[in-house]
């Protein structure tokens, strides 16, 4: 397909009835395992006992582990090897580079463990591309102002290595290297310099992870009036969501995408993450990958990427927890849509087995209006740190221990030793993402 087929039929989509998504997805889902059981060996292999007529849930899942060591074997044309790659990959300047002048290869950061290398095809780059233009927006009336103003884009993303946001946006740097409406700026650069950079540029899209958002806003100097700000990388949640919209005057919004599904999902107007469907199948399934029921809360998530041919990801295992909703959205759209639960963030265990998700910590620490900022680090079974920044550090972080000691008590978790850090709350050195609660020990 070229691009401009891909996009045509990415718009038509976008009208298209509930039957009609379910049958272009499954005519995509069957070209995908034909093609890939003759092309890529650790596929073959795994799908040999499946009929022809197989279902969905036929399918054996594949976890990143599993792929990456079977790295060579899962990748559909044989010119292509790690052995390449670690090569192609020791050259920063092969960033946004093509190899062979086929494939764009990007890591995953690895917060959760090793990092997984992803492959993109030139299919896979223009669907990315085909649901960036026809699907980002929520709202018609930013699109126009958004357009009418240069559509000139700034992203505070992390701006090295092979991660996707940095890649992608190199790629089309080098593609139109006379286009100047896109700057990336790196997130993990002085403040002050990344304020300077947008005061300057006053771009009418800004986009970035919402934690490091939420931090440039409290900045007086930051002084600019984007049309939209898009964040993505981490859950958007309703503080920083108005935090955001207070600041910057605009509409804020959010996307749901990873390395390896490309764009799972972008928000409608009702504030709903609807799913890209006709390019993604998404299952949310429990920690045995039996299928979760609409409305519920999933251990883990399965895509199936429809339009990458290179390196296919057929029922992958993600380790969000998500709530797909099947009942028709007010927005019109016939795309099922989902809730995330705080996606980079881990889940802490403690010793009596019981597990809390991010979101209930979340929760009690973003109701205590005096905390800012606010980190929290399972240091070890029995142990909480906890970072701040806020008005009254100790008497905020009382306050917080004392909330969360309640509601640990209610959940029969004892003897939890949490404490105050000389700390401030920090991003991940490497990536610079931002987990609000992380574990370090193993
Ligand atoms: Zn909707």
């Amino acid at each position: 397909m070229s691009l401009i087929a891909t996009m045509i039929k990415t718009k038509k989509a976008n009208d298209f009835s509930r039957q009609k998504i379910e049958k272009i997805q499954n005519e995509r889902l069957k070209k995908l395992v034909s093609y890939t059981r003759k092309n890529s060996k650790f596929y073959a292999e795994k799908f040999k006992d499946i009929c022809d007529d197989f279902k969905l849930t036929d399918l054996p899942v594949t976890t990143k582990p599993e792929m990456m060591r079977s790295f060579d074997s899962v990748l559909t044309d044989p010119a292509i090897t790690m052995k390449r790659i670690d090569e192609f990959t020791s050259d920063l300047d092969n960033i946004g580079r093509m190899i062979d002048d086929k494939y764009l290869i990007f890591r995953t950061s690895g917060s959760t463990g090793n990092p997984a290398i992803v492959l993109y095809d030139k299919q896979n780059i223009e669907v990315s591309s085909a649901v960036a233009a026809f699907r980002t927006f929520a709202r018609n009336e930013d699109y126009k102002s958004f357009m009418k103003h240069g559509k000139k884009t700034a992203g505070v993303f992390a701006d090295y290595g092979f991660y996707l946001a940095c890649g992608m946006s190199r790629y089309l740097q080098f593609k139109t290297p006379n286009k100047k409406s896109k700057i990336t700026i790196d997130v993990n650069g002085p403040e002050k310099e990344i304020i300077e950079r947008l005061n300057e540029f006053k771009p009418a899209m800004l986009s970035g992870y919402p934690s490091n958002l939420a931090l440039l806003a409290d900045f007086d100097e930051l002084n600019i009036h984007p049309d939209i700000v898009i964040t993505g990388g981490e859950l958007l949640t309703d503080k920083i969501r108005e935090k955001l919209t207070k600041k910057f005057g605009c509409y804020v919004q959010t996307h749901y995408s990873c390395t390896e599904g490309g764009e799972i999902a972008c928000e409608c107007k009702e504030g709903h993450l609807h799913i890209n469907e006709d390019w993604i199948i998404v299952e949310p399934v429990d920690n045995d990958y039996n299928p979760v029921n609409y409305g519920e809360l999933s251990d883990k998530v399965l895509i199936t990427n429809l339009s990458n041919y290179i390196q296919p990801f057929i029922r992958y295992e993600l380790t969000d927890r998500i709530i797909v909703h099947n009942e028709k959205c007010s927005c019109n759209k016939n795309t099922m849509w989902i809730e995330i639960e705080g996606r980079t963030d881990d889940i802490f265990e403690f010793e009596n087995g019981v597990k809390i998700a991010p979101m209930s910590l979340y929760k009690i620490l973003e109701e205590i209006k005096s905390i800012k900022r606010f980190q929290m680090v399972q240091t070890s079974p029995k142990s909480l740190e906890l970072r701040l920044i806020a008005d009254d550090k100790a008497s905020s972080f009382l306050k917080a221990k004392k909330n969360i000691e309640s509601f640990f008590d209610s959940k029969d978790i004892k003897d939890v030793f949490i404490y105050l850090s000389d700390d401030d709350p920090k991003a991940n050195e490497i990536s610079g993402k931002f987990k609000h609660f992380y574990r370090d020990f193993t």
